[in-house]
C-alpha cells in the first residue's frame, strides 16, 4: 500500500447522496508530501462528499496547527489552520483542471486521492509572512544573527527596535566572545544546505 492510498475518494462508489471522511494528517503526512511551505503539523480534515447528477462537491473542513520556521529567527512558529474549501469533480475522459476549484478525472477510475489537495488548502491558508509576535522571537538567535551581519561587533545598537532591546535584558548571555551555541547549530544548518 502506498504512501497515500488512504486519501484515495472512491466517488464511483458512493452510493448515498453524500459522504464523509475524515484524515488526521500529522508530521509523518508532511514530511511524506514533502511541500516547500509546511514540514509539521498536526490538522484535522472532514471531507462532505455530495454527489450531484453530474458532479461530486467535497468540501474540506480543515482545523489544526501546523509549525513553520519563523521568517525572522528560524525558531519554529505554531500557526493556526482553520479553513474550509470546495472542489468540484467531474468524470471525463482523462485529468484536466477547469478553473481554480474544478478538476475532471477519468470515469473509468472514478476515484480521487485527496492528499495533495489537503495539503494545498493548509499552505494556502496560511499567512504570507511567518514572524513571531513582538518579542517573541529568539532572542540569543536574532542577537548573534545581528552581531554577525554587522562588521563592527562593538555595537551594541538593535536594528529590530527597542522592544527587542528591552528583552535582551534576560537573555543569558553576557555580551562577551563566547559563541552562542545555538549559533554555532545554525550555521552548521546552513552549512549543509
Ligand atoms: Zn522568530
Amino acid at each position: 500500500m502506498g504512501k497515500f492510498d488512504k486519501y484515495k475518494i472512491d466517488l464511483k462508489g458512493i452510493q448515498a447522496a453524500a459522504a464523509t471522511y475524515d484524515y488526521l494528517l500529522d508530521s509523518v503526512f508532511f514530511a511524506d508530501i514533502d511541500g516547500p511551505e509546511v514540514q509539521k503539523g498536526r490538522v484535522q480534515v472532514h471531507v462532505i462528499v455530495k454527489k450531484t447528477s453530474h458532479t461530486y462537491e467535497l468540501t474540506f473542513q480543515t482545523e489544526g496547527i501546523v509549525w513553520v520556521p519563523c521568517d525572522r529567527c528560524l525558531d519554529e512558529i505554531e500557526l493556526p489552520v482553520s479553513s474550509t474549501d470546495t472542489l468540484i469533480v467531474k468524470f471525463g475522459s482523462e485529468y484536466a483542471e477547469e478553473g481554480e476549484n474544478m478538476i475532471v478525472i477519468p470515469a473509468e477510475e472514478g476515484e480521487i486521492n485527496v492528499a495533495w489537495f489537503m495539503y494545498e488548502f493548509i499552505a494556502l491558508s496560511l499567512p504570507m509572512k511567518h514572524v513571531h509576535g513582538p518579542g517573541k522571537c529568539n532572542k540569543s538567535m536574532t542577537g548573534k544573527l545581528n552581531k554577525h551581519l554587522r562588521t563592527s561587533s562593538e555595537d551594541q545598537e538593535d536594528p529590530f527596535g527597542s522592544d527587542e532591546s528591552i528583552l535582551m535584558e534576560d537573555d543569558q548571555q553576557d555580551g562577551g566572545d563566547k559563541t552562542d551555541p545555538r549559533w554555532n547549530e545554525l550555521k552548521k544548518l546552513l552549512d549543509n544546505n
